[in-house]
């Protein structure tokens, strides 16, 4: 057997020098790997991995939604304040304006190493399962030291993104675009959200209600547990508490909410 085939991704953060601030030196640093192709999945619950810390650097090790398992390792230097309708972020990282599998666009892709993190992880994975894919659209996060964003009421504290959509026949869109359910990718769409609960670094994720059946039907054809999916999807009951929610004027982006990393004392949901 040949060994474990080992891709390294590294993109490095974009230099910034416009605000007086040093380069931000913080490199991303993504290592995909197969160690074995039996790990399918057999149970597809929302696994929660540990973030490991080692040599002043954070780790996460999942199993992605091709059976695959994802490592990341960041630094976290960064700091969410407050609340996000209230808050701050000291130290934010920059989404770079391209990487695989998405484009940024707009003037706000600072977040924290988390958020950005994640953000590119799963388009990552996207990428992976999709070589051919159009990027998918982030638009954005949070402004460098965080704030007020209009128009957004969030998106104060690094932790806040949103996400474009997947079009069917891999069709580009320039932005953020009102898809109506068969218009929807529902496969890239839900490979997205679902690394991102595979991560089990999000609280919730915005979207319409007229997503939600197909990613729902979807998921579970791809082998989830109804009990599972009450916990992620409003449909079919109408639960509120679950993690995508619907929320008006969401049904041409997803609005990722991450959760508050570990080691930022003054974060707050
Ligand atoms: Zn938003």
């Amino acid at each position: 057997m040949s060994a474990t085939a080992r891709l390294w991704l590294l993109a490095t953060a974009s230099v910034l020098s416009a605000c007086g601030r040093p380069p931000d030196r913080r490199p991303w640093l993504a290592d995909a790997y197969s160690p074995s192709a039996s790990a399918a999945l057999t149970l597809p619950e929302i696994p929660t991995p540990q973030i490991e810390q080692r040599d002043g650097k954070n780790r996460i090790a999942f199993l992605g939604p091709n059976g695959r398992t994802y490592g990341i390792r960041w630094e976290s230097v960064s700091e969410s304040v407050g609340v996000p309708n209230g808050g701050a972020l000291r130290r934010g990282a920059q989404l770079p304006k391209t990487g695989p599998g998405y484009r940024h666009v707009g003037k706000n892709p600072w977040g924290t190493d988390e958020a950005v993190t994640f953000l590119q992880l799963a388009a990552y994975v996207v990428h992976d399962m999709y070589p051919d894919t159009v990027p998918v659209v982030i638009g954005d996060v949070s402004r460098d030291e965080g704030g007020h964003l209009r128009p957004h009421k969030s998106h104060q504290s690094g932790r806040d993104a949103d996400v474009g959509l997947f079009a069917n026949n891999n069709k580009p869109l320039r932005g953020f675009v009102n898809l109506s359910p068969s218009e929807l990718d529902v496969e890239k769409t839900w490979v997205y959200i679902e690394t991102l609960l595979r991560t089990g670094q999000v609280l919730y994720i915005f979207l319409d209600r007229r997503l939600q059946p197909a990613l729902y039907r979807h998921a579970r054809d791809q082998g989830w547990s109804e009990a599972s999916l009450d916990r992620v999807f409003q449909y079919p009951g109408g639960r509120e508490k679950t993690i995508v929610r619907h929320v008006a004027g969401h049904a041409d982006h997803l609005h990722v909410r991450f959760t508050c990393p570990a080691d930022d004392p003054e974060c707050g949901d």
